[in-house]
């Protein structure tokens, strides 16, 4: 699946920070494991069936089944946002012209630890015109 980057688009933010301040709880005890993983079964699914492999392994379990996966809202998607599965789904967001914004989330499948890694807001790219 070929991948798209975050730095394509504007308006990046990470939320590596808190991720960090959630992993340090945990590991000193003051959160515990079944607190922050936590997967919604729909989050779950997506995991599953449309989640890229990330190089990272689970910062809770240790565990290499960890994914990214993508989820864009905006005017004219569902209210629930809408998975994105791939680069072409991404560019159609892309070119619909419509403020959007995709965040993307890291699920591991193993022990379903999932935070937020960061969102971006689509770039309108102009569409190319054929000549006439
Ligand atoms: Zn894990």
């Amino acid at each position: 699946m070929p991948r798209w980057r975050a730095s394509d688009n504007d308006g990046v933010v990470s939320y590596r920070l808190a991720r960090q301040r959630v992993i340090d709880a945990v590991e000193a005890g003051h959160r515990q494991q079944h607190e922050v993983c936590d997967a919604q079964p729909e989050l779950r699914r997506v995991a599953h069936h449309h989640g890229t492999p990330l190089n990272d392994d689970c910062p809770i379990c240790e565990s290499d089944d960890l994914v990214l996966v993508t989820f864009a809202f905006g005017a004219g998607l569902p209210n629930a946002g809408r998975c994105v599965t791939d680069r072409s789904e991404l560019m159609s967001l892309r070119r619909r012209g419509r403020p959007t914004t995709c965040y993307r989330v890291e699920v591991c499948r193993q022990c379903w630890w999932n935070h937020l890694r960061e969102s971006f807001l689509l770039k309108n790219r102009p569409v190319a015109k054929s000549a006439p």
